[in-house]
């Protein structure tokens, strides 16, 4: 096991991955991510990470193409020596009657909300073998558990995830590595700010009238998940602690699945 870990994570230049980014550099570990951005936003994001405490890089990889995936997971293994916590978090949405659905979304949303995390796994579980530890976790959503209109795609791809979370926990689950998701409820990232700007535009009202709405509908708390309150679950999941935790489906919802 060596003495600083290596995280990769997928689509940390925004929202829940930079989060939990800056939770890995916060305790040391050495932060590999991917995610679009321009050249002076992840400078930024690079140099942010470093002041933290960490020793961070930025490694393109479009998680539309299996083998830029794949190559991900050799670049960062060749620069770091390992990858010993894989978070997939790369993610997008979008938002139609299944009839209206456009099929270069559905194609788009299944292979950067579900596939991408086949590609990185299948590349990383051998190098977490070798090294006996391993911790794998999955940015799923509660449309991994349960189902809303218009995102057939998206709930598609979730509840995939959280079926190829059990599988790798069941094929791992005699060895120090383990495979876990996330299901997040309402978090208040770019992703859910179009859909926030789409209802108030929808309905006619202001924006925080849009975002209560849409808080009233599922979520009972009424108050959006943290950021960082999803990356403290990370690291908690990641950690040494977590062993026995193995192809759950953890929810932080404020109570949304639990209607
Ligand atoms: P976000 O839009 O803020 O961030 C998405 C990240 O994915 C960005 O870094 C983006 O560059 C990256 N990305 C998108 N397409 C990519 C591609 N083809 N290749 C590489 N990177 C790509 O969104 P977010 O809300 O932070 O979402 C992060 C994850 O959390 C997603 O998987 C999302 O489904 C999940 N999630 C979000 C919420 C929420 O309420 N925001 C709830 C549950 C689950």
């Amino acid at each position: 096991m060596p003495e600083q870990r290596v995280a990769l994570i997928t689509g940390a230049t925004s929202g829940i991955g930079l989060g939990i980014a800056r939770a890995f550099a916060a305790q040391g570990t050495i932060v590999a991510f991917s995610g679009f951005a321009s050249a002076e936003e992840i400078s930024r994001i690079v140099s942010e990470l470093n002041a933290a405490g960490g020793k961070a890089e930025h490694v393109p990889a479009d998680a539309r193409d299996p083998l830029e995936l794949a190559a991900l997971v050799r670049q960062c293994e060749a620069k770091f020596g390992s990858v010993d916590i894989l978070v997939n978090c790369a993610g997008i949405q979008h938002v139609a009657p299944i009839e209206e659905f456009p099929v270069a979304q559905w194609d788009a949303i299944i292979a950067v909300n579900l596939s991408s995390a086949f590609h990185t796994i299948r590349a990383a579980l051998p190098g977490m073998r070798r090294r006996n530890w391993g911790r794998i976790v999955n940015i799923a959503s509660v449309h991994g558990l349960v189902a809303s209109i218009d995102k057939s795609a998206y709930v598609a791809a979730k509840h995939g995830l959280v079926g190829l979370t059990k599988v790798v926990a069941l094929e791992t689950a005699g060895s120090p590595i383990t495979c876990n998701a996330i299901c997040p409820g309402w978090v208040h990232t770019p992703l859910v700010q179009k859909q926030v700007d789409s209802r108030a535009k929808e309905l006619g009202v202001g924006i925080s009238q849009a975002e209560r709405l849409l808080l009233q509908e599922k979520q009972p708390s009424l108050q959006f998940v943290g950021i960082d309150e999803v990356a403290a679950l990370v690291l908690f999941v990641a950690s040494d602690a977590a062993r026995e935790v193995r192809g759950a489906a953890w929810t932080i919802d404020g109570g949304w699945t639990a209607q």
